[in-house]
């Protein structure tokens, strides 16, 4: 049973602010050791259920949060940016379930540091239904057979989640109170429910479905002004329809996912 967890941030209980979530901040370690411990409850859960082979992506902001000799050593750990895959760097076909820990609503959503992938973007759809970064991550695992067993984070994005992975266990460790509060879990108390649902996610990971896109693979991105539209809109084909919006379609969905992260990119260049 081969496990791979791609690890954010935003969504680890006891985290609200945007310093926390910063390197470089002086409130960035205490934050980020919240953050490991939520992975290495998920690593645990997973080896609870029966994982044999588990790998760790570190998703959030330089993807080097997690230190290599704090995590449970049964994981590998992917780590660094930029990766050509970002927050899905090291998956693969033969993965039996993906694992999202640490995850936040979407981008326009109310959840506690919602955003999708950076703060450009005002709101991002994926074949005509909004997403974030949950449902593109999804959509790239999907393609390689992989389900999405278990995500973790707060009310809104749980849901995000029940509304388009319906079969995927939800931890909740905390209640978005504004984009930069949350009511949360106590700490012990959010890595039990953590451990417990990758468990049940591992163990229920054979009759999981898995997210597949209705109909032609097709990205559409607004972002907040024009001139980082403009500079979007300079990836090969991509389409601007507004102003303010760009789409890229491609019977491809991995050339999709390229064409979503190149434009986010070059809008803040
Ligand atoms: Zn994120």
């Amino acid at each position: 049973m081969r496990v791979y967890i791609s690890a954010d941030m935003e969504g680890t209980a006891g985290v609200t602010g945007v310093l926390q979530t910063m390197p470089q901040e002086k409130q960035y370690e205490a934050a980020r050791r919240l953050m490991v411990a939520e992975v290495n409850a998920a690593i645990a859960g997973a080896y609870d259920g029966g994982a044999t082979y588990v790998r760790v992506n570190d998703s959030h902001d330089g993807m080097r949060n997690l230190l290599l000799d704090e995590l449970d050593p049964r994981a590998e750990l992917v780590s660094g940016a930029p990766k050509p895959l970002s927050m899905v760097e090291g998956i693969e076909r033969g993965f039996d379930v993906m694992l999202c820990t640490g995850y936040h609503g979407m981008a326009g959503s109310a959840g506690t540091l919602a955003h999708t992938y950076n703060g450009l973007v005002h709101t991002a759809r994926l074949c005509g239904s909004p997403v974030g970064e949950l449902g593109l991550n999804a959509a790239y695992a999907g393609l390689l057979g992989v389900p999405v067993g278990l995500v973790t984070g707060d009310d809104v994005l749980r849901a995000e989640t029940e509304e388009i992975l319906p079969w995927a266990r939800f931890a909740q460790v905390k209640w978005a109170a504004g984009r930069h509060a949350a009511r949360n879990l106590p700490h012990e108390q959010a890595l039990q429910e953590i451990r417990q649902g990758a468990e049940a996610a591992v163990r229920g990971a054979g009759g999981m479905r898995v997210f597949t896109l209705s109909g032609r693979p097709e990205v559409e991105v607004t972002f907040l002004n024009a001139a980082q539209t403009g500079l979007a809109a300079i990836c090969p084909g991509s389409e601007r329809v507004s102003p303010l919006t760009v789409r890229f379609a491609h019977d491809d969905y991995r050339d999709v996912f390229k064409a979503f992260r190149a434009m986010i990119t070059l809008a803040g260049a």
